[in-house]
């Protein structure tokens, strides 16, 4: 029997505001333990939650991207549980009313065949069954202090701080649709600006639902949820282990029981986390110190109205604005610095394949070698139009242009200075480039000999005398020109 995945995530997002969801406290990472907090974020007695409205504000219009329909009233309600990280004995949360429901994700989406390339790519739409705001718990720190074998520490910076928790359709029929959906999802909280989408700080933190069922089956088989997934790699491996597991349980006759697994990326496995015997019950109910949120619709629509324009509509406006083939405009579109740059130096160029072109080929590199992103580069868009633009215009060559390039990312000249500065113009002067082609000529006896004897291929050894008597600053499609006349008289 052929058996298909059936995949739901669960992505939690921490909300780039300045202080904590209920309190004043500090959200920056990094703080020393425990220093981040007061007597709301710490559940002391009697101390009362007020709700922040920029993380409002923020999860809003994170529903709003995802096109979710915005409830006008949602409830916060308590999530009940022990442990160790969570002061108050419960999380405040929303439950059966969030805040958006009812949302998509459109995305392109592949399949990888087996030597792992993406085959199959077209546009899939992925459901959003909803969109909540919740407060985060602290960290236990069971390892990394010196006495953690008899002690175990908590650090409740984290506890209170914003998060969205975003559950998506179980929609995914592989682990590379579940990717490709995350990478969307994370472009446009990143374009939002909601959302620094750091995996490996946490500020970005999925689980995956996964189970199998034969295919073109109805019903669900019966899901196990797996946890621990901190980037995209994880993700992915997690996936297709699980989904192999789950195979391998039922063809050899046994039953998958409903369960938490945890991912171990070192032995490659998902192991037991708990199974639902031990599963928790939350006992949710609507939480007496915080009033139902309401939203205007005035207010609503006026954060519709202010949204920039999201990653998918910008990819498809650079291919049919700039004629760029959809992979090039969707990797300059990955971050909104980049689609930035690039629009920028595309307009003040007036060559956007050419811009298209440096950017992902020559100043991405740069860029990763020197560990440097975008908005820290040392050329602007500006810059790099002008060295389009003599290029072009043929003031120096493609293969100078590179030389510039390099020059100017290192000292963050304009491309004009560098031009000069190394004296790279490039010769289109026929008659300084007739005398080059001459001597070249008078030092190579043998092989104008032989060229003159039928021996074609030689023209390119000549081409390459003279580019490299004139340190590659020839005019090539003049050295072509003056070459085929020298050569024969
Ligand atoms: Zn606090």
């Amino acid at each position: 029997m052929e058996f298909e995945p059936v995949i739901g995530l669960e992505v939690h997002a921490q909300l780039l505001t300045r202080s904590k969801l209920f309190c004043g406290c500090s959200t920056q990472f990094g703080a020393p333990p425990n220093a981040n907090t007061c007597p709301v974020c710490l559940g002391l007695p009697g101390a009362l939650p007020v709700l922040n409205r920029e993380a409002v504000t923020m999860a809003t219009r994170a529903a709003l991207a995802l096109d979710c329909r915005i409830n006008s009233t949602s409830i916060f309600a308590r999530k009940n549980y022990f442990y160790p990280d969570l002061p108050k004995g419960y999380q405040i949360s929303q439950f059966d009313r969030p805040l958006g429901e009812r949302g998509r994700v459109e995305t392109l989406s592949g399949e990888r065949n087996e030597t792992g390339k993406i085959v199959n790519r077209r546009m899939k739409v992925f459901g959003i069954t909803r969109l909540h705001m919740e407060e985060d718990a602290g960290k236990s720190l069971h390892e990394g202090m010196p006495d953690n074998d008899q002690k175990s520490y908590v650090n409740l910076n984290r506890s209170g701080v914003p998060l969205v928790e975003i559950v998506s359709e179980p929609d995914f029929r592989s682990s590379q649709e579940a990717y490709d959906y995350l990478i969307q999802l994370r472009k446009t909280l990143l374009y939002l600006g909601v959302c620094d989408g750091n995996m490996e700080e946490g500020s970005l933190r999925c689980d995956a639902n996964v189970s199998i069922r034969p295919r073109g089956a109805e019903r669900f088989g019966t899901k196990v949820e797996i946890k621990n997934l901190n980037s995209f790699r994880f993700l992915q491996r997690a996936l297709d282990y699980e989904i192999e597991r789950q195979k391998g349980v039922i063809a050899g006759g046994g039953e998958i029981s409903q369960e938490t697994r945890l991912w171990d990326e070192a032995s490659g496995r998902t192991f037991v986390m708990r199974t639902k015997e031990e599963a928790h019950d939350y006992r949710y109910f609507p939480e007496p110190d915080l009033p139902p949120l309401k939203l205007s619709e005035e207010w609503v629509e006026q954060l519709r109205r202010t949204l920039p324009e999201l990653p998918a509509a910008k990819s498809s406006r650079f291919a049919s604005e700039y004629g760029l083939s959809e992979d090039d405009a969707l990797q300059l579109a990955a971050t909104q610095a980049q689609a930035d740059y690039f629009e920028l130096c595309a307009r003040a160029s007036g060559n956007p394949r050419s811009s298209a072109h440096w950017i992902m080929g020559d100043l991405t590199y740069a860029l990763k070698s020197s560990g440097k992103e975008i908005h820290e580069c040392p050329l602007s868009a500006h810059d790099l139009a002008d060295l389009i633009r003599s290029v072009h215009s043929g003031r120096i060559s493609g293969k100078i242009g590179k030389t510039v390039f390099e020059e100017m990312f290192k000292s963050g000249e304009p491309a004009d200075t560098v031009i000069r500065r190394l004296g790279l113009v490039q010769i289109s002067d026929a008659a300084t480039l007739g005398a080059v082609i001459e001597k070249v000529k008078e030092s190579n006896p043998k092989q104008l000999a032989d060229y003159r004897a039928g021996k074609d291929k030689l023209f390119g050894f000549f081409v390459g005398q003279v580019m490299k008597e004139t340190r590659g600053q020839a005019n090539p499609a003049l050295v072509n020109e003056l070459l085929e006349k020298a050569l024969k008289s």
